[in-house]
């Protein structure tokens, strides 16, 4: 099925030819592209976010932001842990479709990615990356024109400056690139192609450092108080880089994202770090788009991440022709009205750890397995946020709705899968997993699948 969404820029932007300047026909019929701006930051909880909540100053760069943009309460990752997430953020496809699922997957070329869609629309797309999963070993680089791998982190490297200048460097050349000398004729937006830029922050992800002059006003002492301060430095950093946009003549032409690929435990359902379990705390993130021209509103509905390339797409007038399960957002953008949505989330990346769950209609269900643990959890979303009490025993006809809404929603996912090729998951080389490890990635599909604590 063919799809072509009709791009919204009435919506986006009033740049074009000045009144009194000549202009082509063509370039009277189109308004110019917007550019694109997607961070992502690894490991951030929303409800360690200002905008969503937190009562300690995180965030005061991304609240800021979000205060001009629309803000999805309860957008749900695919998945607890970078690799199918960042997948899923690229592709639109779920985990059990694209399948980097495993620690050594790679995504195959013929699985489609947002970047190769918008460079076919004459988008010039760049990436930083600054997490391993995001080199070329693990296919994410697909569809990208510049890539830029020079900040991939050690495990105690600190990056978010890093990323930020290589960010605020793209747009300054952007925005030189607009003031260039004016070709009789042609609009200044369409001298230059329009951009899409994707970088991704790290500092958030553990080992939670310390950063001097940050952290003490969030402790140094607790996990969880260096966590707020890792926050804190990257969300100074978020904030140069968007100073450096609102700067530019780009600013009313750019749409701005905001998004993680998961959270973090804590210890609230007994584990410590990410990719264990897909409980509120590791799958809950934030998720806030500005468009210019639009309202700032909050939508308090579920949403899954694998909305947001459809969303994107749509948004840059951008066709695509292959299934995509995702909805477009621009519903809830434009009205702050959204259709009910499933939201499907699926780790099994240690042996004997098959979990998914769905967060349908006010209810999140659990299929889990792990080890020799097997169970159905239920969890009423509205009265228990947090997940705490199992209600699956209780409300058995419930649960079998739910049972059946996550059927419904792997069964497509595998069948889409099935569209696609797929790479086996390889081998790692030593200092893949020497570095993948030092994440807190052990690699001990051997143990049983018991989740190995991080410290
Ligand atoms: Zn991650």
């Amino acid at each position: 099925m063919a799809l072509v969404a009709a791009p919204v820029l009435a919506l986006v932007c009033s740049c074009g030819p000045a009144p009194s300047e000549p202009a082509l026909p063509s370039e009277t019929a189109a308004a110019p592209k917007p550019n694109l701006l997607v961070i992502s930051i690894d490991t951030l909880r929303a409800d360690r976010l200002g905008c969503y909540g937190y009562g300690r100053p995180t965030s005061p760069q991304i609240d800021r932001l979000a205060a001009e943009a629309c803000v999805f309460d309860a957008a749900q990752s695919a998945s607890s842990w970078t690799l199918p997430s960042m997948s899923t953020l690229m592709t639109g496809l779920s985990a059990s479709t694209h399948r980097c699922t495993q620690l050594s997957s790679r995504l195959d070329p013929s699985q489609i990615t947002l970047a190769e869609m918008l460079r076919d629309n004459g988008y010039d797309t760049a990436i930083v990356a600054s997490h391993i999963f995001i080199t070329t070993s693990f296919g994410l680089q697909q569809g990208y024109t510049h890539v830029d791998t020079s900040v991939v982190q050690d495990e105690q490297d600190i990056t978010s400056h890093e990323v930020a200048d290589r960010g605020i460097e793209w747009v300054t050349e952007q925005a030189r690139a607009l003031s260039r000398p004016t070709v009789q004729g042609l609009a200044a937006d369409h001298r230059r192609a329009p951009w899409m830029l994707w970088l991704h922050f790290f500092d958030p992800h553990a080992p939670y450092l310390v950063h001097p002059g940050i952290s003490e006003a969030f402790g140094t002492e607790s996990d969880a108080e260096r966590y707020d301060g890792e926050i804190a430095y990257t969300d100074l950093h978020v904030g140069r880089l968007l100073d450096a946009l609102r700067a530019s003549p780009d600013w009313n032409n750019t749409i701005i994202v905001i998004v993680a690929d998961h959270g973090e435990e804590f210890g609230e359902h007994g584990h410590h770090g990410h990719g264990y379990s897909l409980h509120e705390e590791c799958v809950r993130v934030p998720l806030i788009v500005r468009v210019p021209g639009l309202a700032a509103r909050r939508v308090l509905e579920p949403v899954p991440t694998i909305d947001l390339v459809p969303t994107l797409l749509e948004l840059t007038g951008t066709k695509w022709t292959h299934e995509l399960p995702g909805l477009s957002l621009v519903p809830a953008l434009s009205t702050g009205q959204q259709v009910p949505r499933r939201a499907l989330s699926e780790v099994s990346w240690q042996a004997r750890q098959d979990i998914r769950c769905v967060q349908a209609e006010g209810w999140k269900y659990f299929d889990f397995h792990l080890g020799e643990y097997d169970a159905e959890l239920l969890f009423d979303k509205a009265d228990d946020r947090a997940e705490h009490g199992n209600a699956f025993d209780a409300q058995p006809e419930r649960g079998a709705q739910l049972r059946e809404q996550l059927e419904l929603e792997l069964g497509r996912a595998r069948r889409l899968s099935g569209g696609y090729r797929h790479q086996r998951p390889g081998a790692l080389s030593p200092a893949e997993e020497a570095r993948l490890s030092q994440l807190g990635y052990s690699g001990d599909e051997s143990s049983g699948g018991v989740p190995k604590e991080k410290k």
